[in-house]
């Protein structure tokens, strides 16, 4: 069979991050460790995700022409991803996140750079992609226009509609409405239901993802709990794109909702095991070999 064709409407960035012993008080100047550079951005990082297992996909959205954007544009190549959809912006600068990452917290700022840029006249032109599509996975790191105007071509088209709400803001209801499954983490979770008049209009399109504990997912308004793995930690970033990638892929292959909750959640469990969040992504065989 053919492998599924995933489109990805969302961000990519660089993200800095700079080991520290503690995070500097107001006015304070200190020493850090050396600094890492590592390919991120929701978007990006869901893409890869889906890619490692097989997944052929193609990416929209937009880099600056600076050296960050031409390595955020090779990453994705690497990793088997088109890039035919993602404008080079020639005087902005791409997408970036500064990170100050020590023992006990971190400290995160976003300058989100050319993912701004994606509006939804450049959805438009690419709607060919979006409808050729087996399914259309979303984030919230980009303009909501251009989320929702992304979710309309597929819609139209009979595409699959997969949005992580994340980082949470509030939805329209329209854009809901154009949503095949949600994917919110825990507390993504509860802020949505709590902004909705009738949770049960989309509690069937929920799979809420609950860190260790693993998924929660919904079947004619039943709820049902797929458990965590229990496996080593070394590092949960990226942990909820290595689900939502792996969840779109087996989606887009035509797995039943919980089959597809059952594995991603495994990809993910997995992920979480590997510093960084693209580097601990599985690949098909990787998480064979943890199933088997
Ligand atoms: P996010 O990273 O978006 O906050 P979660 O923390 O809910 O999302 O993690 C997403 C998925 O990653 C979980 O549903 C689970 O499958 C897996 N996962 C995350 N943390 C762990 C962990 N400590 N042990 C096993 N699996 C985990």
């Amino acid at each position: 069979m053919a492998e599924p064709k995933i489109t990805v409407v969302g961000s990519i960035n660089m993200d800095l991050v700079i080991g520290t012993d503690r995070i500097p008080r107001q006015g304070e100047t200190i020493i850090g460790s050396g600094y890492s550079t590592f390919p991120g951005g929701k978007g990006a990082n869901q893409a890869v995700a889906a890619a490692r297992l097989g997944g052929y996909m193609t990416m929209i959205g937009a880099v600056g022409n600076d050296s960050f954007g031409k390595e955020l544009l090779r990453n994705l190549t690497l990793n088997r991803i088109n890039t035919d959809a993602v404008t080079v912006y020639e005087h902005e600068k791409s997408g970036m996140a500064f990170i100050m990452l020590s023992k006990r917290d971190n400290r995160i700022i976003v300058s989100p750079g050319t993912n701004h840029l994606v509006d939804k006249h450049l959805i438009k032109k690419h709607h060919e992609i979006i409808s050729a599509s087996d399914v259309l996975l979303l984030q919230l790191e980009i303009p909501l226009e251009a989320v929702m105007e992304a979710a309309t071509i597929a819609k139209q088209s009979g595409v699959k509609v997969i949005l992580n709400p994340a980082p949470y803001r509030s939805l329209p209801i329209e854009l809901l409405n154009q949503v095949d499954y949600l994917t919110p983490n825990d507390q993504e979770a509860e802020r949505l239901l709590s902004e909705i008049d009738d949770p049960s209009k989309i509690e069937d399109k929920l799979v809420v993802t609950k860190g260790k504990q693993g998924v929660n997912m919904f079947d004619h308004k039943k709820c049902i709990t797929i458990p965590g793995y229990d496996v080593e930690v070394e590092d949960t970033t990226g942990a909820g794109d290595t689900f939502n990638g792996a969840f779109a892929y087996w989606i887009a292959k035509g797995d039943s909702l919980e089959m597809a909750c059952h594995k991603a959640n495994a990809a993910a469990a997995l992920s979480v095991t590997k510093k960084g969040a693209q580097s601990g992504m599985p690949t098909m065989q990787q998480l064979d070999n943890f199933l088997a």
